[in-house]
């Protein structure tokens, strides 16, 4: 029996890979306008790292993480998010010490162990951003419209939202009579927000069984607890998407799986992903740098799941299935000598810069012209051993039929190059 991949875990056949290039592509070309530079991480990491970095008593360090203790007894984790692992490097390296504000990027697989469904794979890839040196609200404003303006370059739709979380002052008293209000009402709720109430109190607000969304609705708001500065700081990030002319919509109930966010928090949301419908969430961690043993420094980031990108960009028609190899040129030779003489000119066309394919296995004339029709292939060449004696090559363009014989010199270096300038490769 064959060996199949492993559930959660996806193969992006190459007839897909040309929506996952264009997207790659649009986030570095958008990123760099922003002044974002490229790190790239590694996908192993020490287990600590996330459980003090993402929280002990969340979701994904309590029950997704791939863990698994490595030949030396080493606990170590597959990363299931990107900021942990770029802070852990910023602070290795001393990246602050070089530029007053760090503006990073990395793009690469997560992984979780969830439940797969359409949307939500074991392994996923993440755009993952983080900005960090400046708490100024106007970063915050920054960093959401480059999210935003990648998803248009990309021609997609996504509605922002944004909430609070306060600080480390105004929290914790939003914490208690959040939990007050959870305990009061201990028969309405899931049995799992019984428990958050006690170990992760702010995730009973995105919880999505529906009993617990009528039972929160009346829940008190964050945004009603935050401390001064906390709510001056806001109403800045408001002022500042306001002066981009970003649309966005205020959440208060939204809260993040992760422990280390601090005020801004904001989720890129479409309502064409079904129950998956984040493309990408994000948000303050003024905390973390220093949580990690780095100096004190705060930050904002966020990350998009490229996988919720290629659905809605296929859905939008941007995604079609698209030919993982075309070529400029077919050679198509016949017989042993033209085989060896197409041979050369088929790498001397590629030295040129010209996309060309020739087959190696002496098929027929129709045959090589039907692969040359799979490649949308725009010229073959045609090399047969009369065509050799006399020195010449056929040149057949196929959208017109047209063809015209050309001498072939010795030099076939020139000749390509003549021949690929000729034709307007
Ligand atoms: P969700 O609510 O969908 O579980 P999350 O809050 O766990 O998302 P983050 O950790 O903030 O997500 O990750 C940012 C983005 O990464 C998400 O908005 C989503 O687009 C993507 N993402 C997260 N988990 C997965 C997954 N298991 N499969 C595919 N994409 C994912
Ligand atoms: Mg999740």
């Amino acid at each position: 029996m064959s060996i199949k991949a492993l559930k959660g875990f996806k193969d992006i056949l190459p007839e897909e890979a040309a929506v996952w290039q264009r997207i790659e592509a649009t986030a570095r070309d958008i990123f760099h306008r922003f002044g974002f530079a490229e790190i790239k991480v590694p996908i192993l990491e020490k287990t600590e790292l996330f459980a003090r970095s993402i929280g002990e008593a969340t979701d994904i360090v309590e029950k997704e993480m791939y863990s698994f203790t490595d030949r030396n007894g080493e606990s170590v984790t597959m990363r299931p998010e990107g900021t942990a692992s770029v802070l852990r490097a910023f602070i290795e390296h001393g990246l602050h010490v070089r530029q007053p504000v760090n503006r990073l990027y990395t793009i690469g697989p997560m992984f979780r162990h969830e439940r797969p469904q359409k949307g939500r794979l074991r392994q996923f890839h993440q755009l993952s951003v983080e900005a960090l040196g400046s708490e100024h609200p106007r970063l915050d404003a920054e960093v959401m419209a480059m999210a935003a303006l990648l998803l248009t370059e990309l021609g997609l739709t996504a509605s922002l939202e944004i909430n609070s979380l306060g600080c480390p002052a105004c929290r914790p008293a939003f914490k208690e009579s959040l939990v007050a209000y959870a305990k009061a009402r201990v028969g309405e709720i899931c049995d799992d927000c019984v428990r958050r109430s006690d170990t992760n109190p702010l995730r009973v607000l995105d919880c999505k069984n529906e009993q617990c969304r009528i039972a929160f609705r009346e829940a008190p708001s964050i945004l009603d607890h935050l401390c001064a500065d906390c709510r001056a700081h806001f109403a800045a990030v408001e002022e500042g998407l306001g002066a981009l002319a970003i649309p966005y919509r205020v959440n208060p109930f939204m809260v993040r799986g992760l422990d280390y966010y601090s005020r801004t928090t904001f989720e890129l949301l479409s309502g064409e992903l079904g129950a998956q419908s984040a493309v990408g969430a994000g948000g303050r961690y003024d905390g973390l740098v220093a949580q990690l043993g780095g100096p004190a420094l705060p930050g904002i980031g966020f990350a998009m799941g490229m996988e919720r990108l290629v659905l809605l960009m296929q859905q939008a028609g941007e995604g079609q299935a698209q030919l993982a190899s075309t070529v400029d040129v077919y050679v198509a030779a016949l017989g042993e000598a033209a085989g060896k003489a197409g041979f050369r000119l088929l790498h001397e066309l590629r030295r040129k810069g010209v996309r060309a394919a020739m087959d190696h296995e002496g098929r027929s004339l129709k045959s090589q012209m039907k692969q040359a029709g799979r490649l949308q292939a725009r010229y073959v060449f045609l090399l047969g051993e009369e065509e050799l004696k006399r020195g010449e090559l056929v040149v057949k363009e196929m959208a017109t039929g047209e063809q015209t014989t050309v001498a072939l010199p010795g030099n076939t270096g020139a000749w390509c190059e003549t021949v690929a300038g000729k034709i307007g490769l």
